[in-house]
């Protein structure tokens, strides 16, 4: 699996459909300060499914949609798209039968995010769990912004651990393991109500 092709519409600055090619080999990113550098990466970790605000560096999810200019009003959604090259087939199950995988995540103002892979549409955990398993994903080490290296040196060890196991492709597994932990509790919870039903039938 290969990013080849990051696309941005109406997300933070960048408000015109703007491509983002990935070619084979080290890709760099030049500009002046200011000029929306962060904001491709940022736009990566999004697509992937990120949501917490504050990693976006802003206050609310909407932030991420362009604001406004003095010469261009403020749109209505932000989109962002991220081509996989999947011509090796090392995408996990579920979505390895094509070549390409086109992962599209939209937020549009007062109704929220979307998510569609191949024009199909899917839930954020989906998304999640295919780059989780994938051994990426939005809160994977391999994505370091501004100040993130002092952060990692002075990382304590359980911090230290879950970059580890990002690197290893087990986050997925953790992920799975709370959902059927939340799962059983729940059904322990019936199991109860329903001891306590019988008992006042009894
Ligand atoms: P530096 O080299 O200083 O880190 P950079 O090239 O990484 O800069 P970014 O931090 O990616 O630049 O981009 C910041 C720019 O994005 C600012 O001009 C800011 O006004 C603009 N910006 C951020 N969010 C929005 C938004 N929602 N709408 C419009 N513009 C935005």
């Amino acid at each position: 699996m290969r990013f080849s092709k990051l696309r941005l519409t109406g997300f933070k600055s960048f408000v015109d459909p703007t491509d983002l090619i990935i070619a084979d080999g080290l890709t760099g990113v030049v500009g002046p300060n200011g000029c929306g550098k962060s904001n491709l990466l940022e736009a990566l970790r999004w697509v992937m499914g990120e949501n917490r605000p504050t990693t976006m560096r802003g206050s609310g999810m909407e932030d991420v949609i362009f604001a406004g200019a003095a010469t261009r009003p403020a749109r209505n959604f932000a989109e962002v798209s991220l081509q996989i090259d999947n011509a090796e087939r090392l995408a996990p199950a579920g979505f390895n039968d094509s070549d390409t995988l086109d992962i599209i995540r939209r937020i549009t103002r007062d109704v929220g995010s979307a998510y569609k892979v191949n024009a199909k549409d899917v839930r954020a955990r989906d998304v999640q769990m295919l780059f989780a398993d994938a051994s990426t994903g939005a809160h994977s080490p391999a994505l370091v912004g501004q100040g993130r290296i002092s952060e990692l040196i002075n990382a304590k060890p359980k911090a230290r651990r879950r970059i580890l196991e990002e690197a290893a492709g087990i986050s997925g597994l953790y992920q799975r393991r709370h959902e059927a932990e939340l799962k059983l509790k729940g059904a322990e919870t019936n199991l109860l109500r329903v001891d306590d039903v019988i008992e006042q039938l009894a």
